[in-house]
């Protein structure tokens, strides 16, 4: 369907339909949960967690990376949507949701092919490089397959050790004002594995964080 028609569709249907729930958010926003996810145009937060407009912030970037505070190219498109969403708006989650099937994540291993032709791309997804250098090293003797797997569900939960290193963040989540949890999100079977900072995989993040 043509683009322009689908938003008539939008405004005739859903809209018209939902008006009164549409007047309501006009003021202004209360999302509950911040939701940091690939672009990867299958992840749909809204349809994951059957939500409405109002409910989720959103930061989408290739590969669901959050840099580091330290990182001395800091990328202030994140870091701005992070502030605003943990100072501004108060969000009682952050969710960081990797996906199966991840071009961002399969390219990190591969990372050399792609330095010509999206340089770009390259640096950005660079910054989680570290993590499928320390699967090599921990498990060498696994199938290239499930290092992708084991790959999108540490970069994802490695962004939750990121987030941390921002003061704000880290004071809201110790005086527990603030959830952190990284989802991995397998679209072939539509099960979503949930991720505790403080359980799984974290010592292997710890790991990396030392290596
Ligand atoms: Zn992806």
């Amino acid at each position: 369907m043509e683009l322009k028609k689908r938003i008539e569709k939008f405004k005739t249907r859903e809209f018209e339909t939902n008006k009164e729930f549409y007047l309501g958010i006009e003021k202004g926003q209360n999302p509950h949960t911040l939701f940091i996810g690939c672009s990867d145009s299958r992840v749909n937060a809204e349809i994951l967690f059957q939500a409405r407009a109002g409910e989720l912030f959103q930061i989408r970037n290739v590969a669901n990376i959050v840099p580091r505070d330290d990182d001395p190219d800091n990328n202030l498109s994140v870091v701005s949507a992070l502030e605003y969403a943990v100072k501004v708006l108060k969000v009682k989650n952050i969710i960081v949701c990797g996906h199966s099937n991840c071009g961002g994540c399969a390219a990190i291993r591969k990372l050399n092919d792609y330095k010509d032709d999206l340089p770009n791309t390259a640096e950005w997804i660079s910054q989680s490089s570290r993590i499928s250098d320390y699967i090599d090293g921990k498990y060498p003797d696994m199938n290239e397959d499930n290092k992708l797997v084991l790959l999108e569900k540490l970069n994802a939960v490695r962004q939750l050790d990121n987030l941390l290193t921002y003061d704000f963040i880290r004071q809201a989540f110790d005086s527990r004002k603030l959830n952190l949890q990284a989802y991995y999100y397998d679209i072939g079977t539509g099960d979503i594995s949930i991720y505790d900072y403080e359980n799984e995989f974290s010592d292997l993040i710890k790991e990396i964080a030392l290596s």
